[in-house]
């Protein structure tokens, strides 16, 4: 899958003809910036032989996928950390957040701890250029192997990525049920 293609999307939302309102554009560089990367370095042992990946059982293969930051915690947590850095030692700010993603993409925890979350990704120049933000994912706390979803938990310290996060998903939430009535055409 070419991601490049996939994410390159924020310069031409003001060209969509049907995107008038500010409100309306807001939301959707909210849905841009709450859509993120995935990339899986591991694949688990624990796939079931019916799993459409069960060929890469126990492969160090990075994958790539999509996913959605769906719930974001009202505010940032000053507690013992859960992070790989803090590893529930340290006391520490930090900002919760899910994303969720498809079960085929991110397994279990075992994956989700070996999935790398970038946020901002537009191309391979944002790499480079301190754009993109990549935190690591922590565990899987909800999956559905029967509609092929799972949620998995995420944290970060950098506060202004937290403010950001926060924003773009308060603006989604917020106006998302309208937006939706108007734009049912797109989704
Ligand atoms: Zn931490």
């Amino acid at each position: 899958m070419k991601h490049s293609s996939q994410f390159k999307i924020s310069k031409t939302i003001y060209c969509l003809p049907h995107v008038q309102e500010k409100k309306h554009c807001d939301v959707f560089n909210a849905m841009i910036d709450l859509t993120v990367r995935l990339r899986i370095t591991w694949t688990s042992r624990h796939r079931p032989d019916e799993d459409k990946l069960c060929s890469l059982r126990g492969s160090d293969e990075t994958r790539c996928g999509t996913g959605f930051i769906r719930f974001v915690c009202s505010s940032v947590c000053d507690e013992l950390c859960p992070c790989v850095q803090c590893d529930g030692k340290i006391r520490n700010s930090f900002l919760k957040f899910t994303v969720q993603t498809a079960q085929h993409v991110v397994y279990n925890t075992e994956e989700a701890r070996a999935a790398m979350v970038d946020l901002f990704y537009d191309d391979d120049s944002c790499r480079w250029d301190g754009i993109m933000k990549t935190v690591i994912g922590l565990e899987v706390v909800k999956s559905k192997p029967d509609r092929d979803f799972s949620y998995m938990l995420c944290v970060t310290h950098d506060k202004a990525l937290s403010e950001r996060i926060q924003s773009a998903w308060r603006c989604w939430w917020c106006q998302w049920f309208s937006f939706n009535t108007t734009y049912k055409f797109l989704f």
